[in-house]
């Protein structure tokens, strides 16, 4: 018997008609946007989506736009059919996972330049990243009219960068955020852990001590600056191979962190294993 998949379209108009049939039945529905190679991090975000909403629907779509010409875009990790068969387990009702030339057909030039909370951190290391995030989401949202997003903190940035868009723009739906699924270890899934070789795995761990160390000292009234040396220190005396950076911010507009104001802070990190570049981040 042929394992069971989750049924996909390709096709805009073929998206459209399914969710309208969906709407006339009085269904809800949440979007889980993805770029495939999917892990059990992954697939909390579509249990999730299916507690909040009747259907869910998952995009697979590894956006080009996000990456800059140097980055991995072309050895990003593909499963598509491995994918549909998780989502099957997960409860998803829908793959949307449009080609290339679907999502920016010729003539394609419309961009959304994210600033506020895209400005730092992933902003400065990767600059056009978070043009390329918002513009894809905000196709995605425009494509699908979900009632709900899920997002994941692993992405912590991202997250933020995507609610300040919806509220800015005023766009109609709920943006939801799902906490970091991480293996026993501490490393937080994804889908580029899959680049890392036996020994670099080994090490990835550090990166997630390290910010946590950074978090309890500064929750203690200790010092974030001294604190994010250390840390630095640690994650390259562990194995990495450079840190891009290691900071502590306000974690809802991701600006400078005021611990005597009692805002909420994040710790959030990137940083190099090889040819690996994984990034991180904890609740202070
Ligand atoms: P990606 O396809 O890896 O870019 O991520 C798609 C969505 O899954 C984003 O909202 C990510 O934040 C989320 N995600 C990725 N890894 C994890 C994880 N370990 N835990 C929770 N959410 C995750």
């Amino acid at each position: 018997m042929p394992a069971q998949v989750v049924p996909i379209v390709r096709q805009l108009k073929d998206l459209r008609r399914k969710v309208a049939n969906w709407r006339r039945g009085d269904d809800t529905i949440a979007l889980v946007p993805t770029m495939g190679a999917l892990h059990e991090g992954h697939l909390g975000l579509v249990k999730l989506a299916k507690k909040k909403a009747s259907r869910a629907i998952v995009s697979l779509f590894v956006n080009p736009t996000q990456f800059a010409p140097h980055e991995d875009l072309s050895r990003y990790p593909r499963d598509e059919h491995g994918d549909r068969m998780k989502l099957a387990g997960a409860g998803a009702d829908l793959v949307w996972a449009p080609a290339v030339e679907e999502m920016y057909p010729a003539g394609f030039a419309t961009n959304i330049v994210p600033k506020g909370a895209a400005i730092g951190l992933e902003g400065e290391f990767r600059p056009h990243h978070f043009g390329g995030v918002a513009t894809v989401c905000c196709k995605l949202f425009s494509q699908v009219t979900p009632d709900i997003a899920v997002f994941g903190e692993k992405d912590f940035q991202q997250f933020a960068v995507i609610r300040q868009m919806v509220r800015d723009l005023n766009l109609p739906l709920k943006i939801i955020a799902m906490p970091t699924v991480r293996e026993r270890d501490g490393l937080a899934l994804s889908s580029r852990n899959a680049y890392l070789s036996p020994e670099e795995r080994a090490i990835a761990p550090a990166l997630n001590r390290a910010l946590k160390g950074v978090a309890a000292v500064v929750a203690a009234g200790g010092s974030a600056a001294k604190a994010r040396e250390t840390a630095k220190r640690e994650v390259l005396r562990a194995g990495f191979t450079s840190v891009d950076y290691i900071e502590v911010r306000d974690a809802e507009t991701l600006g400078p962190y005021d611990g005597k104001a009692g805002r909420p802070g994040r710790v959030l990190a990137a940083a190099w294993l090889g040819k690996t570049r994984l990034i991180d981040n904890v609740a202070l």
